[in-house]
């Protein structure tokens, strides 16, 4: 099993938010979530994660779970 390091959360622009903006219960509904994950600092980091451990639900790093699905793909094309 994979181990990562998750330090970066605790320099998250969404600690101590609600988790619920950024599990929205559409890709629509993402704009919130996405303007706080544009000012957070570790935002590359969480991004990084988000791609490597395939999470399928959520925002994470300023990108939706499309976004990521499709950041997925074309990596995996020019691979
Ligand atoms: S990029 Fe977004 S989801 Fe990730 S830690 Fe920052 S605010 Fe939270």
């Amino acid at each position: 099993m994979l181990e990562y390091d998750l330090t970066w959360r605790a320099k998250g622009a969404c600690q101590g938010l609600n988790p619920d903006i950024f599990y929205p219960d559409s890709e629509e509904n993402c704009e919130q979530a996405l303007s706080i994950c544009k000012t957070c600092e570790v935002r590359i980091a969480c991004l990084n994660y988000a791609l490597e451990s395939r999470e399928k639900q959520g925002v994470w790093g300023g990108a939706s779970a499309r976004e990521r699905r499709k950041l997925l793909r074309t990596s995996r094309r020019s691979a």
